[in-house]
């Protein structure tokens, strides 16, 4: 488990409460087991580019039971895991709609929540997404190893993935409203 960016760190941002750390370490070493060598990478909220803009669900972390995850990158041509994101700040690479999946952000941006995708906005211009691929494999198990864990209360995901990775199962999942900051680039988990 590391933190995705020094950024997260620097602003102090990475404390929580001892259970969701504890957790998080069961998770991170059952990735482990499953796929060695990966790295659970943490982001957070509160960064400098969303101050004043009404990103709901990271106002919610305040209280130390919250935390964002990153999803799984890997370089499209050696299909390497990437370091954390291809994001500057963690957050904004968005594993989008396929053709024929509910598209959930576009939805709330055709009813004047344009703000949904704001920081996907902001990261575009920093990577190329043809360089990376989603690996859906290792996204799929960090979930269900944080749907299984019983300290996990909530996770919530863009309703497109929770169907692409076979979520449905799980009773733990849920999809953020318009207000929110889209969900397709993190999972954002509480105890
Ligand atoms: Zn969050």
């Amino acid at each position: 488990m590391q933190p995705e960016s020094f950024l997260f760190t620097a602003f102090n941002r990475h404390y929580v409460r001892p259970e969701l750390r504890r957790a998080l370490e069961e998770v991170a070493e059952q990735m482990q087991i499953r796929h060695p060598g990966s790295v659970v990478w943490y982001l957070d909220a509160n960064f400098p580019f969303i101050d004043g803009y009404p990103l709901e669900p990271h106002f919610s972390h305040k209280d130390g039971k919250k935390v964002d995850l990153a999803f799984f990158w890997n370089d499209a041509k050696s299909g390497k895991p990437m370091p954390g994101t291809p994001s500057p700040f963690g957050y904004g690479v968005c594993a989008e709609p396929l053709p024929g999946e509910y598209d959930y952000a576009a939805d709330c941006d055709g009813r004047g929540f344009w703000y949904i995708s704001l920081l996907k906005t902001l990261a575009e211009p920093f990577f190329n997404k043809e360089n990376y691929t989603f690996d859906k494999e290792k996204t799929r198990e960090l979930a269900r190893l944080l749907a299984e864990h019983p300290s996990v209360g909530k996770v919530l995901i863009q309703p497109h993935l929770e169907k692409r990775l076979g979520l449905e199962r799980y009773d733990k999942f849920r999809q953020h409203g318009c207000k929110a900051a889209r969900h397709d680039d993190h999972f954002h988990v509480q105890l």
